[in-house]
């Protein structure tokens, strides 16, 4: 079969049904095209809607927002993969850069005002949605800080307030939200401790898709539980990592002479589309597509 067209799709609609149907829908960060292939099969083969995501801070390293968009949209056709995708901007810093991001093609953005005040926060967060919304594409906004490594910088656990995510939501039009609630970015030192309070509260309080950043290395039960309490949106970054980078340096000790790239990066091409399948099954993302 050859796809003629492809069309990169916004998350509304998948948050949407998602969030109704109780399970959630996998973000995937890319690191390259071997990561975008990985994540682009383990969708197809799954049979479930899926989130490829660029952070913003690795934007320029992956050669640029219209580099990043033929990439997924070439692969998509060269793979005939028929399930629908997202092209998302992970922790756009910036209103302009959110903008330049759906200039370039994507199909939905993160804007993350969440170092600066609340007032300061809604206003870039509108701005992004007015330009975004006549565009058909959806927005994801954040409230309260993830712990670990965020937009590069190592930062504490800053829950967020019930009362700050329900203005937010009020006052913007934002299709998502990124209620930061004890999950970090990067691996987990000893067990992960979500808010499960404040995340009821907030769930009861904006009734909207909300997202779980750092889903990495949190246990399924507790993964399982924050679907229950209204995450349509989690974000897989860390593991990914972790498994490409074991299946690649395995592989180099395996065999000192090999040289040719393709030996050496297949290993972790395989390890990335095993964890992204892995995800969708337990999200309860699979299989969802008629
Ligand atoms: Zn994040």
């Amino acid at each position: 079969m050859t796809v003629t067209d492809v069309k990169l799709v916004s998350m509304k609609e998948m948050l949407k049904e998602a969030k109704q149907a109780k399970y959630a829908i996998g973000q995937f960060n890319i690191n390259g095209l071997q990561w975008t292939k990985a994540i682009l099969l383990a969708a197809e083969e799954e049979n479930s809607p899926v989130i490829v995501a660029a952070s913003d801070r690795l934007v320029d390293y992956l050669g640029g927002f219209q580099t990043i968009v033929g990439m997924v949209e070439g692969l998509m056709r060269d793979l005939s993969i028929t399930v629908p995708v997202a092209l998302h901007l992970d922790h756009g810093a910036s209103v302009a850069r959110c903008q330049s991001a759906i200039e370039a093609g994507f199909s939905s953005v993160m804007i993350d005002g969440s170092s600066f005040s609340l007032k300061e926060n809604i206003r870039m967060t509108n701005d992004v949605v007015s330009y975004a919304m006549k565009r058909g594409v959806s927005v994801e906004a954040e409230v309260g800080s993830v712990g670990g490594m965020e937009d590069g910088m190592i930062g504490n656990i800053v829950y967020a307030n019930p009362l700050d995510c329900h203005r937010l939501v009020q006052e913007t039009n934002v299709d998502a939200l990124a209620a930061a609630l004890g999950s970090v970015h990067g691996p987990y030192q000893g067990e992960p401790k979500l808010g499960f309070e404040e995340m009821k509260d907030i769930s009861e309080r904006t009734d909207i898709p909300l997202v779980l950043h750092g889903g990495s290395g949190i246990p399924v039960e507790q993964i399982q539980r924050a679907i229950s309490l209204g995450h349509a949106k989690i974000n897989v970054n860390t593991e990914c990592l972790l498994a490409w980078n074991q299946a690649i340096r395995s592989k180099l000790k395996e065999d000192a002479d090999i040289y040719d790239p393709q030996t050496i990066l297949t290993p972790g091409t395989e390890a990335i589309k095993s964890v992204v399948k892995m995800k969708m099954r337990e999200f309860g993302s699979s299989q969802r597509i008629r």
